[in-house]
């Protein structure tokens, strides 16, 4: 399980979520710091402030920290920062960036591109791979479709492609998927069901007042009711949760 807000907004804000994070079981902290907006004018994040907040409050609560990297420059920040670096949905064809980090040490969360088909996303796994960075961790998060009522629409056949056609682990994120906090739990248990091997959710304390993604981000109460139901089908399938 990685949880976090979509944004870190200050030093309190991450520390208030965390202290959820940890109370339910989880162990990695997720929280953009470069925010990849479809528009200019929206919050574009703390940068390296951001970078630094989430490493001091991961290392306060021994969680593991994830987060976007926009660029192929800022890999020297992010190697310093960073447990697990995070390729955003825009981002899984930069090829140049692919190339980038098959050089890293890190693991890399790869987010199925926005219209990307499976084999372009396994091949953009492909890149970092033949870098020599076998760590990579696939993450589906909801492809455009011609549906509106969701933000995106969960291609939950997707986990079992992924599991058919590599070895990779596959993650399933119904944050951005459904772009609806009422619809976070029900997705989560169907990712698990159908096999994913963890999952990615927004929370926030204030999701009226978050700097991003508000409408999809789950309250720490709801969050941590969820985390309940996802332990009892843990327990059901066979798995550790973590
Ligand atoms: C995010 O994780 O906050 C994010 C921007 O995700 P995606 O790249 O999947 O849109
Ligand atoms: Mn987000």
């Amino acid at each position: 399980m990685m949880s976090g807000p979509c944004s870190i907004e200050s030093e309190t804000q991450l520390r208030t979520i965390a202290k959820t994070v940890k109370q339910s079981g989880a162990h990695i902290l997720r929280g953009g710091a470069y925010k990849p907006r479809t528009s200019p004018y929206a919050f574009q994040g703390l940068k390296e402030e951001g970078l630094k907040i989430l490493r001091k409050i991961g290392d306060e609560f021994d969680l593991l920290v994830v987060t976007e990297i926009p660029s192929a420059d800022l890999l020297p920040l992010f190697e310093e920062y960073v447990d697990i670096i995070q390729v955003g949905a825009r981002n899984m064809q930069n090829f140049n960036l692919m190339k980038a980090l098959g050089k890293s040490t890190k693991p890399i969360l790869l987010k199925r591109g926005l219209s990307a088909t499976i084999e372009e996303w396994l091949m953009s796994a492909e890149y970092i791979m033949s870098g020599g960075n076998e760590q990579v961790i696939m993450c589906e998060r909801g492809i455009r479709t011609f549906e509106k009522y969701t933000r995106n629409t969960l291609d939950i056949s997707s986990v079992l492609a992924i599991k058919e056609l590599s070895h990779l682990p596959i993650i399933v994120d119904p944050s951005h998927a459904a772009g609806r906090w009422s619809m976070i739990e029900k997705l989560s248990l169907a990712g698990l069901a159908v096999g994913a091997d963890g999952l990615i959710v927004e929370i926030h304390h204030e999701p009226e007042h978050a700097l991003s993604d508000g409408a999809q981000s789950l309250k720490p109460k709801k969050y941590l009711q969820m985390v309940d139901r996802l332990k009892e089908l843990s327990d059901l399938l066979g798995k550790d949760f973590r």
